[in-house]
């Protein structure tokens, strides 16, 4: 019998066949039944099985949503392409990622953009998830926070994309203001335990905001300074 980390190729193209379905089923939602090639391409190359716990390694490749210690979780892969592909990354742009947790979305950021600043709340992930990408040589334009992300990252803004991986209850006002003309935000927008909608929201050149509400999601909550949901 081969060992399970002896066929990570074929699992890593396994979960691609995944995401590919799954987009097409939820092609009337997101309007986007197929993902760039560039994402999947990223998709297929990070190993998602550096980015999870010794214990669920063997469910690396799938589907799903994993936990990773801390009290939260490693998002599914489809929504990781998904939310990925709503930024329309061309590679030349600084984006802003509020929720570094294991780093795995900052890594697949890193491959398609100039610049990632990711602001985690949680020190020990965010040391983690640094370790991680070092390891795996991607952290050469990636800048780790430890801080309230729903504050944004002011000493860095304006950015072209600013990707959320934690639930708002409404989009952080800093953020809107942190993301520059012509610049795309995703975000799920909701309270934890209760259906939340993944966002996409996109400034206008001459500053006006256009959000679509387009999937329902389940994340876990954005949590603010103060201790609350934000
Ligand atoms: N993108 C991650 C998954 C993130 S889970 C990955 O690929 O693994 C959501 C993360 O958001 C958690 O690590 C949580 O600690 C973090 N988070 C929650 N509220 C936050 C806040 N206000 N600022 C920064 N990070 C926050």
């Amino acid at each position: 019998m081969k060992a399970w980390w002896g066929n990570l190729n074929e699992r890593r193209q396994w979960m691609l066949e995944t995401i590919r379905d799954e987009a097409r089923l939820c092609a009337s939602y997101t309007g986007r039944p197929v993902l760039s090639d560039k994402v999947m391409q990223v998709m297929g190359e990070i190993p998602r099985h550096r980015f999870v716990p010794a214990s669920l390694r063997c469910s690396a490749y799938d589907n799903c949503a994993l936990p990773v210690g801390c009290g939260q979780t490693i998002s599914q892969p489809f929504i990781v392409a998904l939310m990925t592909d709503l930024l329309d990354l061309n590679g030349t742009e600084r984006v802003l990622e509020v929720g570094t947790g294991t780093g795995y979305q900052t890594a697949v950021l890193s491959k398609l953009c100039a610049e990632v600043h990711t602001v985690e709340r949680i020190a020990e992930l965010s040391l983690q998830a640094r370790e991680r990408l070092e390891e795996l040589g991607l952290s050469d334009h990636v800048h780790f926070h430890v801080a309230d992300g729903s504050r944004g990252w002011p000493q860095a803004a304006p950015f072209d994309g600013i990707l959320v991986t934690a639930a708002a209850k409404e989009v952080p006002a800093p953020l809107l203001e942190q993301l520059a003309p012509g610049g795309r935000m995703v975000i799920p927008v909701g309270q934890a335990g209760r259906t939340q909608q993944l966002c996409r929201v996109c400034k206008h050149t001459d500053g006006k905001l256009d959000m679509q509400a387009l999937l329902p999601v389940a994340f876990v909550p954005l949590i603010s300074e103060g201790g609350s949901g934000s």
